[in-house]
């Protein structure tokens, strides 16, 4: 039998006519159907702005230097999260501090977030870990108290709400992601989407190399029609025409996608609970999740045992994520194993299972039998 892997895409016929529409039409890359796709995240995630781009990461490097990122600042974060979280701020000279999780979700505890800042702490980048969203009310507080930005790494949770707002209304901006293992994909892609009129146009310089094209905002507007000057570095990444088309395809389709996810979680859910030394995932109270992964705990002395079994069987499980901190790059800087000790545990405890909306009922008992079978229950 194939392996089944842990994330899939799910694309459809419209999908595909979406896109090939497009391979015909004058435009490839920025277009109508960039500004169609823009128009429908924003909707989608409550907000005016939404400023696409070609991946994730790219998204977080942009709203970094939306937010003013800059040599010498500092960003919070949680080190549960692919390394691109931090990433984006330090390649604009930010020192990362990694505060610890919450013990239940795996989110960013709002009170270690606290603790770790100082007087040169500019954002508190938190990451809705598999979904589920973040304390945001708190993060908020706390940006307001200290004059911090909130941003949410909202790469695991397009389609997810907290007491019925949506994510991508909750922080002061936030990221997605549209890599084909995520909730909705453009192949690669990505946006940022905010409430701010100003943080949204230095988002947009930014992707687009920094570029004034308005003549009211131009240092030398008379010096022709074609004339467009730069005020401060930016770079290119301007998402194509032809990846929008199929983002708004696939956005279509979220709400099932979504649907679809929850009951493969109930499924798990229901097959691991009460198992002894395992846990399944913890959603707060209020929090509806568009679950893009399925963190089972298991103990930590058997983890690698089980996810060799699993392997093994067929089952292509993954581990998210290794502490960020324990990447050689920071290492190399100095960032000591043991900073965030909840982190570790959920860590070196945790397996992700295949969750994605293609997984058929009997794929899914495929994966509790080898689940059950390399736990030995
Ligand atoms: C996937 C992911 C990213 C990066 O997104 P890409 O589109 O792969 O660049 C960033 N943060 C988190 C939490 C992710 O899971």
């Amino acid at each position: 039998m194939a392996m089944l892997p842990y994330g899939r895409q799910s694309i459809d016929d419209d999908d595909v006519a979406a896109a090939t529409a497009v391979l015909r039409s004058d435009w490839l890359t920025t277009g109508p159907e960039v500004d169609r796709f823009e128009a429908a995240v924003a909707a989608r995630a409550g907000v005016a702005h939404a400023v696409s781009v070609t991946s994730g990461t790219a998204a977080l490097h942009v709203a970094y230097a939306a937010a003013g990122i800059t040599s010498g600042d500092e960003v919070v974060t949680t080190p549960l999260t692919f390394v691109a979280t931090a990433a984006g701020a330090a390649l604009h000279g930010a020192k990362i501090v990694f505060a610890d999780v919450d013990a239940r979700t795996g989110n960013l505890d709002p009170a270690a977030a606290e603790a770790a800042v100082t007087d040169r702490t500019r954002v508190v980048a938190a990451v809705d870990y598999a979904g589920v969203p973040v304390d945001a009310a708190a993060f908020r507080d706390l940006g307001a108290r200290k004059g911090i930005l909130f941003l949410e790494d909202a790469a695991h949770s397009i389609g997810s709400t907290l007491d019925g707002v949506p994510v991508g209304s909750l922080a002061d901006i936030t990221t997605y992601s549209f890599f084909p293992t995520k909730n909705l994909t453009t192949a690669e892609g990505g946006a940022v989407v905010t409430a701010s009129d100003e943080l949204a146009t230095r988002a947009r310089a930014f992707k687009n190399h920094g570029l004034v094209r308005d003549k009211a905002l131009q240092r030398y507007p008379d010096e022709g029609p074609w004339h467009q000057e730069v005020h401060s570095f930016g770079l290119n990444y301007r998402l194509p025409d032809v990846l929008a088309a199929l983002g708004t395809s696939q956005l279509t389709r979220l709400d099932a996608f979504v649907a679809r996810r929850a009951e493969v979680k109930a499924s798990y859910d229901t097959a691991f609970a009460g198992i002894d030394g395992v846990d399944t995932p913890f959603v707060p109270a209020g929090a509806s999740p568009a679950f893009h992964l399925y963190p089972l705990r298991v103990p930590a002395d058997r983890r690698r045992e089980i996810f060799e079994s699993l392997r093994e069987q067929g089952i292509g499980v993954q581990v998210n994520y290794i502490p960020a901190y324990w990447h050689p790059v920071f290492e190399d800087l100095g960032y000591q194993r043991g900073q965030c000790p909840v982190a570790e545990d959920y860590y070196r405890r945790e397996i992700s299972l295949p969750m994605f909306p293609g997984l058929t009922d009997g794929d899914v008992e495929r994966v509790i039998e080898a689940v059950s079978h390399a736990i030995g229950v």
